[in-house]
């Protein structure tokens, strides 16, 4: 059997950005469609949201859903095996104090909401069926699928959005995949119930340990359960062998004895997962008739729990760069260009931090905050996503990076620039 749809957007993916763009197409008076290859809700690892989520999740109409779900997250705990000691930074202090708190959420249902609003919006959602072809013409594109049934379905559209996260449906047609020469990482993660969590407002707080290897992430959910994750260099976690997985993780939770602590009485609810390198960008974003927004772009690294928001960002620009693209096809290629720059800006600016985050000088900043010139204000403001155009806080951030170099130059000089947590202790 074959089924045949013709719509004005054809969006593969049903992940935060695929959702956010039907949504926001839909809402336009567009036909849209959207083909996720899963049923949702499913799992999907990414559960900590940022401030600066907020004004998206009220545009789209959804921010009373997604308090019904989310667990409050005030603001990020840092734990310092080197400095001996917790920092813990609140959201409300950030440069821009109109949005203190963001939300961790189980992404089954996070995912769920957002692809359910933008069915609501007008778009026709199709889960579990994959989209494994697509060829483009003068009109537009023609894709194919396949569902879980075995139907085929044939798709003619006048735009195609790729919004397969790490799937990268273009880029892998393309073959302009990329692996980030900068930075490398991978995880291993799975959830406990009974980890020991700090009271009251703080509950929901992200904590980053640090230990030797890379860097470990606490998320309280609001159900009770806690994710946990490490983050190291995929070298290393080579070292596994063929050791069992949970065992490993296990093992490396060993090597955080802060961390230790807040699980000594909590239990793993089910095996641990590995996720490789995973860090990517493609060297297009593109082309005629189709955008790549998310994860289908690229992938940086979870340390700043950046990708859910950059994947909505990329989703609310691209929104616009498609519209143009429709009605204006004459300017398209201008709006193409805008929205790539800005998309490029989002992930520049994070970047330069998280290929820096397991390096003493930034640890030393995190660990030792101080609010000279703004510059605690500016970087809060960076970590809760505030990446809008603003020359002041931008010096702030020049600021902050200047003392980071010169930070490093200083525990080079004395040695100090590699110093591990058994030497600390
Ligand atoms: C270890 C780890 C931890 C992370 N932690 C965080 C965090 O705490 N906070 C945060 O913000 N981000 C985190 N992220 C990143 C975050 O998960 C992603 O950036 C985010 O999910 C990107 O959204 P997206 O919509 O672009 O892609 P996705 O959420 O991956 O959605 C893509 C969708 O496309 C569908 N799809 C794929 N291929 C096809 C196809 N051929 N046909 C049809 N459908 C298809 C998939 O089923 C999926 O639903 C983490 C990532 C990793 C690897």
């Amino acid at each position: 059997m074959t089924q045949a749809g013709i719509c004005d957007v054809l969006v593969v993916g049903g992940g935060p950005a695929g959702s956010t763009i039907a949504a926001l197409l839909a809402a336009e008076g567009r036909t849209v469609t959207l083909v996720d290859k899963d049923v949702h809700p499913r799992f999907h690892i990414g559960e900590s949201l940022l401030p600066m989520n907020m004004p998206y999740f009220d545009q789209l109409g959804v921010a009373g859903q997604v308090a019904e779900i989310g667990m409050p997250k005030y603001g990020v705990e840092f734990v310092s095996p080197y400095h001996k000691k917790t920092v813990e930074l609140q959201f409300g202090q950030a440069w821009d104090k109109t949005h203190p708190y963001s939300y961790q959420v189980r992404r089954s249902d996070f995912d769920h909401v957002l692809l359910k609003n933008a069915a609501a919006k007008g778009a026709m959602v199709i889960e579990g069926c994959r989209v494994g072809a697509v060829d483009f013409s003068q009109e537009g594109v023609n894709a194919r699928g396949k569902d879980e049934a075995g139907v085929e379905h044939r798709w003619q559209a006048k735009f195609l959005v790729d919004a397969t996260g790490r799937d990268t449906l273009m880029a892998s047609r393309l073959d302009c995949k990329a692996r980030n020469t900068r930075h490398n990482s991978a995880a291993i993660y799975g959830h406990f119930v009974g980890a020991k969590r700090p009271e009251g407002q703080a509950e929901g707080n992200i904590a980053i340990f640090w230990f030797d290897k890379g860097w470990f992430w606490f998320i309280p959910l609001a159900d009770g359960t806690t994710s946990i994750g490490a983050v190291c260099k995929p070298d290393f976690l080579k070292t596994r062998g063929d050791r069992d997985m949970t065992e490993f993780f296990h093992s490396l939770i060993a090597l955080a004895p802060e961390l230790t602590e807040r699980l000594k009485e909590a239990t793993l609810t089910g095996p641990a997962t590995g996720t490789g390198n995973y860090s990517y960008r493609s060297t297009r974003m593109t082309g005629k008739n189709y955008i790549m927004v998310g994860d289908a772009f690229a992938f940086i690294d979870p340390v700043f729990s950046t990708g859910v928001f950059l994947a909505m960002r990329s989703a609310f620009l691209g929104a616009k760069a498609v519209a143009q693209c429709l009605d204006r096809p004459r300017s398209a290629s201008h709006a193409q260009q805008r929205f790539e720059r800005e998309v490029r800006r989002g992930i520049d600016t994070f970047s330069w931090y998280i290929y820096r985050i397991t390096r003493p000088g930034i640890r030393n900043l995190f660990m030792n905050p101080r609010n000279v010139l703004r510059m605690q204000e500016a970087v809060l403001g960076l970590l809760a996503g505030d990446i809008r155009r603003n020359p002041a806080l931008h010096t702030r951030l020049q600021c902050f990076k200047g003392l980071y170099y010169i930070n490093t130059m200083i525990l080079k000089l004395k040695g100090k620039d590699a110093q591990t947590a058994m030497q600390v202790a």
